[in-house]
């Protein structure tokens, strides 16, 4: 099976499953994820406060239906979890049409689809289902059930870490809160899965913490419970949308020239994918919390189609035949180039800027012979002793030389093992 078959398999299997911002599904979605990685999970209690927020009660269901005028279930949350909007209260009560109205969601400009809806802080109730099933509701008395509780109990989240040469953390976050829509919810799920499991086969430099958090409040809950791990984290990338056949979509940080927007801007130019990238806004997914004043990292988020930008978002059409094999490997390997430079980008000093240093005496040169792109390599040496002035990094010395940043950082590695650079 290839990783992309493999990663969307995995967004099959969690895609049945009713999660919310609390309750059985994260967990159930994290056991799942957890046999790939070996997570950390953590359940914090109902009332905790996090920064200007509260863990919110816990809420889980076992079912809900409309029953017809003529005894017939209308809607019925066994056949799609976006049936009932997240964090409904229970209800058992008989209605006029008229006033079940009042409780249902529909999308009249795409009649066929059902609604995602959620009512996380305000106590209600509710159903979503396609507007031509309601058009063709008859008048009459209707008997509506929901059989959830919303009772004191705990927020769900996990982290993987990769550890890494250094302290210094890069993290990757992704939502789990997202009842069965594929794209947005499952895809950075599977995308985030699997990157993490390649970096831990590697020795990276830095340390790699993989978020899976409910949405805002689950990375409220994690920046609050890890105020003394904020000033490590250098880098970070929220993941999204990762898996519809758009091109990709990075959203720069707030700071705009962080080490992940540079690094983001370099690898989707350099790879000739079809791409945007647009300026941050205080608006999306999680790269609000982390990009908050208050906080201010250098965390973008990696889309394909962004936000909100695609018809079938947020309704039952954010299916996984939405979400294509290809579509989750060819982002999972743009992650994958990204952290390959990100990881090798650092800043140098010169040992011996005062002329250039003789190479050919300590074997630089004589390591190149044969080599067919010894050409460059010479190049990349000569470009990396005269800009490492501490100023400027790996990837400066990629852009500036015009040479491809592997090269740049293997001519690196050479000229530390000869002692010519330290950092
Ligand atoms: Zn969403």
């Amino acid at each position: 099976m290839t990783v992309g078959a493999e990663m969307h398999a995995l967004v099959e299997r969690m895609y049945p499953l009713c999660r919310s911002i609390t309750g059985n599904g994260v967990r159930r979605t994290l056991e799942i994820v957890g046999e790939y990685l070996p997570l950390w999970t953590h359940e914090v209690p109902t009332g905790t406060q996090v920064l200007d927020w509260t863990v919110p009660r816990e809420w889980n269901i076992a079912g809900a239906h409309i029953t017809g005028p003529d005894g017939a279930r209308v809607v019925d949350f066994a056949d799609s979890n976006l049936h009932v909007v997240s964090y409904s209260v229970p209800v058992s009560a008989t209605m006029s049409l008229a006033e079940l109205r009042e409780h249902l969601h529909t999308l009249p400009e795409q009649p066929s689809l059902i609604p995602y809806r959620t009512s996380y802080y305000a106590p209600d109730w509710g159903f979503c289902l396609a507007h031509e099933t309601l058009d063709a509701l008859p008048e009459g008395q209707y008997t509506v059930h929901i059989d959830s509780t919303v009772e004191d109990g705990h927020l769900t989240y996990a982290e993987y870490v990769v550890p890494g040469a250094v302290t210094d953390e890069v993290i990757v976050s992704c939502h789990v809160c997202h009842p069965s829509l594929a794209n947005d919810n499952l895809a950075g799920i599977a995308v985030a899965t699997f990157l993490a499991r390649e970096l831990a086969e590697r020795s990276p430099y830095y340390t790699y913490r993989f978020l899976f958090v409910p949405g805002t409040i689950g990375s409220i809950t994690w920046l609050a419970r890890n105020a003394e791990r904020i000033n490590r984290i250098k880098h970070g990338l929220v993941l999204a949308c990762a898996g519809d056949s758009g091109p990709l979509t990075y959203k720069r940080s707030r700071r705009g020239d962080a080490g992940i927007d540079r690094v983001m801007r370099y690898v989707l130019e350099e790879s000739g994918r079809e791409h945007s990238i647009v300026d941050f806004s205080p608006y999306g997914y999680d790269e609000r919390q982390f990009c908050s004043p208050g906080f201010n990292l250098g965390v973008g988020c990696l889309t394909r189609t962004p936000y909100a930008a695609y018809p079938e978002y947020h309704t039952s059409a954010d299916n996984p035949g939405f979400v294509s094999p290809d579509a989750l490997a060819d982002t999972l390997a743009t992650c994958r180039e990204a952290f390959a430079v990100l990881d090798r980008n650092r800043r140098y000093v010169n040992t011996s800027p005062y002329g250039e240093p003789q190479l050919g005496r300590r074997g630089l040169y004589d390591s190149l012979g044969g080599r067919s792109d010894a050409k460059q390599a010479q190049l990349a040496l000569l470009w990396v002793l005269n800009l490492s002035d501490g100023d400027h990094t790996l990837l400066d010395v990629a852009e500036r030389s015009g040479l491809p940043f592997d090269a740049v950082a293997a001519a690196a590695q050479a000229l530390l093992g000869a002692g010519l650079l330290k950092e």
